[in-house]
């Protein structure tokens, strides 16, 4: 199947440097058929360790969201700009965003989702200006739960920025915050 191709590719990578500090690289997981797709930053410490995106703290926040409108992590597909953590978390660099992102493309354009919710600034920009929507980038406090549209050559494309859940790992406002942005969800999922 094509996407195994790609996870074959990205379990043998070396194209950046990440792949020396890494333990697994992190694919991406869920639903092929999916019509929402997440896209986070980066595998994190748990991730990591385990491979599964968004399976430590930041991950248990996402649950919840989706959980509250009602969509289950199998129905959508989780993937990330970048397949292997980087080195104490710190923020993706160019030139691994540049390595990498070819497959979260093969991904996007394999999954063909009518929705890519990007999480954090680093999957809102990468997702928007894939989308020539370049012009719309702003900081994540400004564009948050802001529908994009776009029209794609797999058809409609919604793209809405939300906060990283991770930023909402100790802080009850945001959760509050990213939990009324998710709501638009509610009506992606019928379509
Ligand atoms: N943060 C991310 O951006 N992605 C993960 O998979 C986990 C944490």
């Amino acid at each position: 199947m094509e996407i195994e191709k790609i996870k074959d590719e990205i379990l043998k990578c070396r194209k950046c440097s990440l792949w020396k500090t890494r333990k697994n690289p992190v694919f991406g997981e869920g639903n092929i058929n999916a019509r929402i797709m997440l896209v986070g930053e980066a595998p994190g410490y748990n991730e990591d360790k385990t491979g599964v995106p968004f399976c430590g703290k930041a991950g248990k926040v996402l649950d919840e969201l989706l959980g509250s409108v009602n969509i289950k992590r199998e129905e959508v597909f989780i993937s990330n700009i970048l397949k292997c953590r980087t080195p104490n978390n710190r923020n993706p660099k160019e030139e691994e965003i540049n390595a990498c992102s070819p497959f979260l493309d093969k991904q996007i354009d394999i999954i063909k989702p009518s929705t890519i919710c990007c999480l954090g600034n680093f999957a809102t920009a990468y997702i928007l200006e894939k989308f020539t929507l370049k012009d719309k980038i702003k900081g994540i406090s400004r564009i948050h739960g802001q529908v994009f549209l776009h029209n794609s050559i797999f058809g409609k494309l919604i793209i809405i920025p939300f906060y990283h859940p991770a930023a909402a790992v100790y802080n009850p406002n945001m959760l509050d915050v990213l939990r009324e942005d998710f709501k638009v969800l509610s009506n992606e999922k019928q379509g």
